[in-house]
């Protein structure tokens, strides 16, 4: 698809292209929206670059970069916190005026992906920490035990045997799920829980 931008210019919308990390970003100083892959006029400033919608843009950039830019702050959600292993969590940016990210997925993984998706096959609870930078400075948010990593494997009580929570035979009692490797351990359970569960 060609469209033209503001300036007049050929903008290519490259559908498929557009990955967790976004290609879009915001000229700082019209506030608009414009692709990264076919910007023509951009600034190095700080380690950082800043892209824009045309050459006006850039200039009154050039001239005063501090004027337009605005301290980051972080901040991110995500689609599940909690979940047997190995889980699967996409993570969602929600900072502001960032242009880079740097996230610790606790358990000894990170990226540098804007919106990544990370899996966590260690058990657990997981502090995430992101980190977020622009030209002018940088800001971090901790969230303390954030992701929660259950075993996917549970023993069965009355034989002892180590099997796996995608078992049909389970059993509720007092709001916990209890888990069986055959229904004779199911039901001998049923009879005496108590004798189980305190053993
Ligand atoms: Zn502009
Ligand atoms: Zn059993």
């Amino acid at each position: 698809m060609t469209a033209k931008n503001d300036n007049g210019n050929n903008a290519t919308t490259k559908y498929g292209y557009i990955t967790s990390d976004s290609t879009k970003v915001i000229d700082v100083v019209c506030k608009m929206n414009i692709y990264r892959i076919t910007a023509k006029y951009s600034s190095e400033y700080n380690g950082t670059t800043y892209y824009f919608c045309g050459l006006g843009c850039k200039n009154k950039f050039d001239a005063n970069p501090g004027n337009y830019l605005t301290l980051p702050v972080a901040n991110f959600s995500s689609n599940v916190t909690k979940g047997d292993s190995p889980l699967t969590v996409q993570f969602n940016d929600s900072s502001t005026n960032a242009t880079k990210w740097a996230w610790d997925f606790g358990d000894g993984g990170n990226s540098t992906v804007q919106n990544p998706v990370y899996t966590y096959n260690k058990n657990g609870k997981f502090n995430v920490t992101l980190t977020v930078k622009n030209g002018k400075g940088n800001d971090t948010i901790t969230k303390y035990n954030y992701i929660t990593v259950d075993s996917a494997t549970v023993k069965d009580l009355v034989c002892g045997m180590i099997i796996d929570k995608s078992t049909a035979l389970t059993w509720e009692y007092k709001g916990t799920t209890y888990y069986f490797c055959r229904e004779e351990c199911k039901e001998e359970f049923e009879k005496n829980p108590e004798k189980y569960i305190s053993s």
